[in-house]
Order: C-alpha cells, then structure tokens, then sequence
C-alpha cells in the first residue's frame, strides 16, 4: 500500500532526559518511552530514514517504501549518545540530527533565559561516533537565532558557517538544515537553498507529503510524555490539506511581525521568543 500523497511522517525530538525546568519541560522525552516508540514501530513494521533520504527519493521519484518513518532530533544535546544512538542501534533504525555547531562540546546557552543554559551539547568525538553509525549529521545554524528576523547578512552566515564546521569536522558532505524554533521565510529559504542544503525542515505539525516545499518540510512535535498509543496517534495523520498549510502560513506570519516589532511587549511571549499559544511549542 502506498500512502496517499507520499506521505511520511516525520517526528521531531529534542532531548531524552527525566529532568528539566518546567520551561523546557515538553521538549525532554523519558529514554524508556523513546525506546517503546522505536519497538512500537519496528512491531507495526516501520522503517526509517534520514531526511536525506527522503529528499533524494522524492527528488529521483523513486518510489518511497511503504511505512517509512523520519526520526528527527534537534538541538544536538548530549541525552543522544546517551540514549537514542543505543536505542537506534538496538532497533536497527537511523535518524537525523540537527546540531547547533556553536557550542558542540559545551552547554545550550540559547536556552539560559528558561533555565537550560547547562544542558550538555554532543562533543565532536560523540558526533564522530553517532555519524559512524549512519546517523544523519545535519545542521541547526551556528547559534541558535530566530533566522527571519536577523540582519540578512548575519543570516547567511549563520547557514553557511554551521555547514562548513560540520563538514569539515566530520568530513561528510552536510545536506539538511533545519529552522530553529521552526521559523523561515521566503528570504530565509532562498539563502537555505543559496547555501548549499537540499532540505530544509520546518515544524507546522502537519505530516510531510510529496508536494511539500523541499524548504519548508513540516514535521511533527513528539510531546514529552508521548506513550506508544500517542505516537499511534500522530501517525496516522492523512497528508496536509491545502487548507492546513494556509492556516500553518498565517500563524507563522502573525508571530513573526509579533516577534519584529519588539516580543517582550506582548503578554504571552516567552523570554526565548516563542508563542504560548504555538501548538506544542518549538526549539
Ligand atoms: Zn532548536
């Protein structure tokens, strides 16, 4: 069976860990739970693959195998090696991950207004390691920005700079990128494009189909707490209307001239610049 519209879920994660601030509390998974979703899959006979895979396929228009799965993660924090890059092995599944290559080997400043700021980040040997392991190494900028409202010439350097670390640290060519906090837009996916990647994701909660913008790929959210009937859930989800993306559009602009026009101004936004109100929230 084929899906309708090539659809393929693409699940996004950040970190495996038992503890966090409440701030930061729904972007931390319990590892048992992680590794329930990976034997949920592999039972209901899921296969994964990078998003590199995934964009090539389309691109070639080769056929996508049938129940195929994208495991993301982003952020690059050090909970992977512990936790996903065993549990990846054990299943016999693979993933994309989006590190920040600014602070490879240090700790996630970007987060120290909600209290994160000493989350541990991979080391360069850690990332050697996962991308031993056919892990997709990707890119999530240098530092962290809100991309669609930064000057453009530091935008551009945030896209190319991340690229050239990673692949000259780990001597891979670097094809995926993805928005942090999800944010993009039209000058910010023309530069994605401009700096080399094939893809760049977005989060829209929407499933990804065939006709998707290769730089706005839109991915869905794995809440903390997640169990297997609720990552069930969220598979089973059609492909996005037309209507689901206006909807994902409109928001996404809304929230950015929100966010140019001084964030701290209004009642509801979160130190880090993301909307209370956004479905989920974002990293
Ligand atoms: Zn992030």
């Amino acid at each position: 069976m084929v899906e309708p519209g090539g659809a393929v879920p693409i699940l996004m994660y950040h970190s495996l860990s038992r503890s966090s601030t409440s701030a930061f509390g729904r972007f931390a998974l319990d590892p048992a739970l992680f590794d329930d979703h990976l034997a949920f899959l592999a039972d209901r006979g899921y296969r994964t693959a990078t998003l590199s895979d995934l964009v090539e396929w389309r691109l070639g228009a080769t056929p996508i195998p049938d129940r195929t799965v994208v495991i993301t993660f982003d952020d690059g924090f050090a909970d992977f090696h512990t936790h996903a890059l065993p549990a990846l092995e054990r299943h016999g599944m693979t993933a994309t991950l989006y590190v920040v290559t600014g602070y490879v080997g240090s700790t996630s400043e970007w987060l120290r207004s909600d209290g994160e700021g000493d989350r541990p980040i991979l080391s360069w040997e850690q990332l050697e390691e996962i991308a031993a392991q056919g892990v997709e190494c990707a890119s999530h900028t240098h530092t962290h920005p809100q991309l669609d409202v930064m000057p453009h010439a530091q935008m551009r350097a945030e896209l190319t700079r991340s690229r050239q670390v990673l692949e000259d640290r780990l001597q891979r060519a670097v094809r995926s990128f993805a928005y942090p906090y999800g944010y993009h837009s039209s000058g910010v996916r023309t530069a994605a494009e401009a700096a080399g990647y094939r893809s760049a994701c977005a989060v829209a909660d929407l499933v990804s189909g065939d006709d998707d913008d290769r730089y706005a790929i839109p991915r869905l959210t794995v809440p903390a707490g997640t169990d297997p009937d609720g990552l069930a859930a969220l598979l089973v989800q059609g492909p996005p209307s037309a209507g689901d993306r206006r909807v994902g559009r409109a928001k996404q602009l809304v929230w950015r001239n929100l966010r140019r026009h001084g964030p701290r101004a209004i009642v509801g936004a979160s130190a880090s610049g993301v909307p209370l109100w956004a479905s989920g929230g974002r990293r």
